[in-house]
């Protein structure tokens, strides 16, 4: 699987998939993460594989918000530490974000494997594993969360997140940032700042518009955010969809 040429039609794909696969062997992600996998995939063929305007626009926007934060949190679960850690860890950095491991499927195991790949990947300080915090109106397992991380965050980063959780998360009065390739998932609905795009190649493209905007004032990073029209960034993704210019 890794001698894929890169020239492939499918490449990008293919390599997204080895990844996953490689992630549940390491105990990193679990199998409902292949689903999710394959669900997202099919968003993405249709959306061309590309990020479109909307969606770096919406990047962009992530960047200023997240450099406007006091406590900015990126939540890493078991398709995300499979497919970016790296570049997980290099955001983190430019905004200056903790990172929390954040599972829909907590089991101690799975939290320990993630924290370890994420430290093999760079990433100093792991949150998550305290789990000292509760987010309210969720069951036991999935409101868990620390007190010095998500729980006190003011902006949420949550990729591929349950809906649930992003409906709970939006009513602690959390800035949500949600990465979702799916513009009618409910996670993407809630979202101050909805991400449609791949998870790939959002996460450096959010980084890479940070690192732009570190010099800017607070109020040209308040105008890019002001600028920015949820509704509109998710009716582009859905037309995209449903367009289906495919080349
Ligand atoms: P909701 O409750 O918000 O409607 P869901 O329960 O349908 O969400 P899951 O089935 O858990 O969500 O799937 C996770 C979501 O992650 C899907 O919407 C899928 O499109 C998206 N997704 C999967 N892989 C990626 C990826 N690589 N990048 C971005 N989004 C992805």
């Amino acid at each position: 699987m890794t001698d894929i040429p890169e020239d492939h039609p499918r490449y990008q794909s293919l390599l997204t998939r080895h990844r996953i696969e490689e992630g549940v062997e390491k105990g990193i992600t679990s199998k409902q993460g292949l689903i999710a996998e394959g669900r997202g995939e099919a968003f993405d063929y249709l959306l061309g594989e590309e990020t479109i305007p909307s969606a770096d626009r919406a990047e962009r926007t992530a960047a200023a918000r997240l450099l406007l934060a006091d406590r900015p949190v990126l939540s890493v679960n078991g398709n995300v530490a499979a497919l970016v850690p790296g570049e997980t860890v290099k955001l983190a950095e430019v905004v200056g974000a903790d990172i929390e491991v954040n599972l829909f499927n907590r089991t101690p195991e799975r939290m320990e494997a993630i924290a370890d790949h994420l430290r093999d990947h760079g990433a100093s300080d792991v949150k998550g594993l305290a789990a000292d915090a509760r987010i309210p109106g969720l069951d036991h397992e999935r409101a868990k969360v620390d007190e010095d991380g998500i729980f006190a965050a003011d902006v949420v980063v949550v990729p591929l997140e349950d809906g649930d959780r992003a409906e709970a998360l939006a009513e602690m009065g959390k800035v949500e940032i949600v990465v979702d390739l799916n513009p009618l998932s409910r996670s993407a609905r809630t979202a101050a700042i909805p991400i449609i795009d791949n998870i790939i190649r959002a996460v450096p493209n959010i980084a890479e518009h940070a690192r732009d905007l570190q010099g800017a004032s607070d109020e040209e990073l308040e105008r890019i955010v002001g600028e920015f029209d949820r509704e509109a960034a998710l009716a582009e993704a859905e037309r995209a969809i449903r367009g289906g210019d495919l080349r």
